[in-house]
């Protein structure tokens, strides 16, 4: 199965870690594989594919439409570049320069994180608000909605809003103070999945656009991703990242991205050149997404908690826990007498051949875990002898 890994002379990984980017992401079901490589074998019209993407993006979300992306973060930066040059043509052609429009986005700092880069990738500012004491121990506060309010000018782009269990102020709070100055909300929803429900939760609190990552939970191409929301601003997404260099007479945009007829010209190859995605990414996502809809959220518990199963008799004191910030996602918690030990055993794990990675985020606890989605059944009976010898 691995063959091609061989070939090239990389040692495969077990991953029990999660869908991190650095670990490759996850697996991708076989009509997933299937579709893309049928996609492979076929030309089309870019923007006839994203408006495909569009239907089953709205389908799925409730948004009014959506495109494939290069991955959630590119999805950002095109969410981001969206919010400041609107439908205006030549603010498209000037970005990252973005001198003289709105492009400042109002960010709660505990909500702060290495993602939002792709916000001033795109030429956007970052305006902090809020003192986050609830984490460094003094305080009980996080932002409040009326300093996000506060912090709205005329330069404002959007508000943006990192979704999560602890995220505060909520985002319908935030929603509701930023569309009474008209400014549009971006969330940055990229691992909110599962639950399956959070695929509409966004957009149903209120949220302009929303970003997901295809190649985590949804199990589609590693480097996917998905633009929800506004019919105007995801217009002004698309067309950012499409090539445009043709006459511009021949371009008729389609129904999903009507709004593209009304520019006043054609803008060239925009921000989001950068952050392109192909034929092959946008069909794989599209039936990924389907899949990830379709399936019934209490069975994937289950086939994901079956994994867990399988490898819990080989680790006396194993625990099957549920990750407090992902309903529906279990873990298996390994717990080692302490940190020393943990770091030692994570270590050993990953010099073996193939490497094994547990997800180390409470290392500094002592705790190893195994995270299912990433893992091949094929794997657990040698994942189970390797954890009995390294964590028993
Ligand atoms: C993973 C992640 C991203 C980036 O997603 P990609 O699809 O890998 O580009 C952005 N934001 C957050 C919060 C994430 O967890």
């Amino acid at each position: 199965m691995s063959d091609i890994y061989v070939r090239l002379g990389v040692r495969r990984i077990i991953n029990a870690y999660g869908t991190n980017t650095r670990l490759s992401g996850g697996l991708m079901a076989p009509d997933v594989l299937a579709a893309m490589a049928e996609a492979s074998r076929a030309c089309v019209e870019m923007h006839d594919l994203q408006a495909a993407a569009s239907r089953a993006i709205a389908t799925a979300t409730g948004a009014e439409a959506g495109i494939v992306t290069g991955g959630a973060a590119a999805a950002l930066l095109l969410g981001a570049a969206a919010c400041m040059a609107r439908l205006d043509p030549a603010a498209m052609n000037r970005l990252p320069d973005s001198a003289g429009l709105p492009n400042e986005f109002v960010v709660v700092r505990s909500q702060r994180n290495m993602y939002d880069r792709a916000l001033r990738a795109a030429g956007g500012h970052v305006v902090e608000v809020g003192i986050p004491d609830r984490f460094s121990g003094p305080g009980v506060r996080d932002a409040s909605a009326g300093e996000v309010a506060e912090a709205i000018t005329d330069r404002t782009a959007a508000v943006f809003h990192l979704a999560g269990e602890n995220a505060e102020p909520s985002l319908p709070d935030v929603v509701r103070v930023a569309h009474a100055r008209g400014v549009p909300v971006l969330v940055d929803a990229a691992a909110q999945l599962p639950p399956a429900a959070n695929l509409r939760r966004f957009i149903a609190e209120g949220a302009d656009l929303v970003c997901f990552s295809g190649g985590k939970a949804l199990g589609g191409p590693q480097a996917s991703g998905i633009l929800a929301g506004r019919r105007d601003l995801v217009a002004s997404a698309l067309v950012q990242m499409l090539d445009l260099d043709l006459p511009e007479a021949q371009f008729v945009a389609p129904a999903e991205f009507a709004a593209l007829n009304q520019l006043r010209f054609l803008p060239h190859h925009g921000i989001g050149r950068a952050a392109k995605a192909g034929k092959e990414e946008i069909v794989g996502l599209i039936v990924a997404l389907l899949r990830f809809a379709a399936e019934d959220p209490a069975a994937r518990t289950a086939r994901w908690t079956a994994r867990l199963e399988a490898l819990r008799a080989a680790v006396p004191g194993a625990v099957l826990v549920h990750d407090g910030a992902k309903p529906g996602l279990p873990l298996l918690e390994l717990r080692l007498p302490d940190r020393a030990a943990a770091v030692r055993a994570e270590a050993a794990l990953r010099a073996r051949d193939p490497a094994v990675h547990l997800d180390a985020s409470r290392i500094r606890r002592g705790v190893l875990a195994v995270n299912p989605i990433a893992l091949d059944d094929d794997d657990l009976p040698l994942l189970a002898a390797v954890l009995k010898e390294c964590c028993a």
